[in-house]
C-alpha cells in the first residue's frame, strides 16, 4: 500500500496522532528553561496526611513518587518531610484510644507518643520510600533522631509529648543529598535524654528548608491553596508577600492547620528560602505543574512582590 492510498480516516488518525505528539513536545520544551534553572536547587517537599484525600491513598502516592523521582532525574534535590495525623488518629481508634485535641494540637501522652512513632516511622515513612523506590533506589527513610537531626523540647506541660523544633543539625541531609538519594523525613525529633516527641511536620519542613538553604518550599495539603475566605473556592490567593500573609494572619482569615503552613512559609521567605508553595495534593501531578510550567498552580510566597517574577524563565537564562 502506497502513502497514496490512505482512506481519509487514516489521514485523520494521522493528524490526530501529530497534534498529540505535537503537544507533547511542547510540554517538554516549555518545561526546559525550569529543568536548567533549578538543576542543583533542593526543595523540601512537606506531604500532608490529608493529601491522600480525595483519591486512593496508593494512586496517590503512586503520582507523587514519579513527580518526586523526575525531579531528581532532572538534577534536583527533593526532600521529603511527611506527616501522618490521619493515619495515628486510625491507629489509635484500633487501639481503642480516643484522640484528644487542645487548640487543634494533639494531646500525646506517653503511649500516644509511641503510636506516632510506630506509624510515621514504622507505616508512612516506608510507604513513601517504597512508593519512591518502585523507580530506582533514590529514597533512604530516616526520622528526625537519626544523627540528631530534629532537636526539640516540649511545647507545654499540657500537650505532653508534643515537641518545638530547638535546632536541626542537617548534616545527616547534606550527606544523603550528595550521594544522590532522596530524604524521607518522619518528623520524629529528640530532646537532649533522648526522649521522643511528635513534632508538627509543616514546622519541620520550614526549619529544614531553612537550615540547608532550599530554593523552594513546598506544601502539599488537601484545598487548591490559600484562600482569602475559607468556604469559597473563587477566592483563591495566587500570589502573596510574607508581609500580605502577616496581615491575613491578623485578621483569622488563616486558620486551623493553614497557621502552621502560613508562618513557615512567611519565616522561610524572610530566611533565605527563595519561594514557598501550597499546593493541592489532590491534583495528579501537581508538583510537575507548579516547578516545570509557566502557568503555575496554587498559592505561590515570596518575600517582597517587587522582586521581577523569578519563578518565570529569565531572558537568557539558558547560558
Ligand atoms: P495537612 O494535612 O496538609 O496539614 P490541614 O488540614 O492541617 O492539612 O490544613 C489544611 C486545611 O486548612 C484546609 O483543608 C482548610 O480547611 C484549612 N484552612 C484554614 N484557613 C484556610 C485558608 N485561608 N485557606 C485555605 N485553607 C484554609
Ligand atoms: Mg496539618
Amino acid at each position: 500500500m502506497t502513502r497514496n492510498a490512505q482512506t481519509p480516516n487514516a489521514n485523520a488518525d494521522t493528524n490526530a496522532d501529530g497534534a498529540a505528539a505535537s503537544l507533547k513536545a511542547s510540554v517538554l520544551v516549555e518545561a526546559l528553561p525550569y529543568i536548567r534553572r533549578f538543576a542543583g536547587k533542593t526543595v523540601v517537599v512537606k506531604y500532608g496526611g490529608n493529601a491522600l484525600a480525595g483519591t486512593s491513598d496508593h494512586d496517590a502516592l503512586a503520582l507523587f513518587a514519579e513527580d518526586i523521582v523526575l525531579m531528581r532525574l532532572v538534577g534536583m534535590r527533593p526532600i521529603v518531610v511527611h506527616g501522618g495525623g490521619p493515619q495515628i488518629s486510625a491507629l489509635m481508634a484500633r487501639l481503642g484510644k480516643e484522640p484528644e485535641f487542645l487548640d487543634g494540637l494533639r494531646i500525646t501522652d506517653a503511649e500516644t507518643v509511641d503510636i506516632a512513632r510506630m506509624v510515621l516511622k514504622g507505616q508512612v515513612n516506608p510507604q513513601l520510600v517504597a512508593a519512591i523506590n518502585v523507580h530506582g533506589r533514590f529514597a533512604v527513610g530516616i526520622s528526625g533522631v537519626d544523627a540528631g537531626l530534629i532537636r526539640a523540647t516540649a511545647r507545654d506541660e499540657k500537650l505532653g509529648f508534643v515537641g518545638d523544633v530547638t535546632q536541626i543539625n542537617p548534616e545527616v541531609i547534606h550527606g544523603l543529598i550528595d550521594d544522590e538519594f532522596i530524604p524521607v523525613i518522619a518528623t520524629i525529633g529528640s530532646d537532649e535524654t533522648g526522649q521522643a516527641y511528635n513534632i508538627n511536620a509543616d514546622t519541620v519542613a520550614g526549619a529544614i528548608a531553612e537550615a540547608i538553604g532550599a530554593e523552594k518550599l513546598v506544601y502539599l495539603t488537601d484545598i487548591e491553596g490559600l484562600r482569602r475566605d475559607v468556604a469559597d473556592a473563587t477566592s483563591l490567593i495566587r500570589q502573596a508577600t510574607a508581609d500580605e500573609l502577616d496581615e491575613l494572619v491578623a485578621e483569622g482569615i488563616i486558620a486551623g492547620g493553614m497557621i502552621p503552613k502560613v508562618a513557615s512559609c512567611t519565616h522561610a521567605v524572610r530566611n533565605g528560602v527563595h519561594r514557598a508553595h501550597i499546593l493541592d495534593g489532590r491534583i495528579a501531578h501537581v508538583l510537575l505543574l507548579e516547578v516545570f510550567t509557566d502557568a503555575g498552580i496554587g498559592t505561590m510566597v515570596m518575600q517582597h512582590r517587587d522582586e521581577p517574577t523569578l519563578d518565570q524563565p529569565l531572558e537568557g537564562a539558558l547560558s
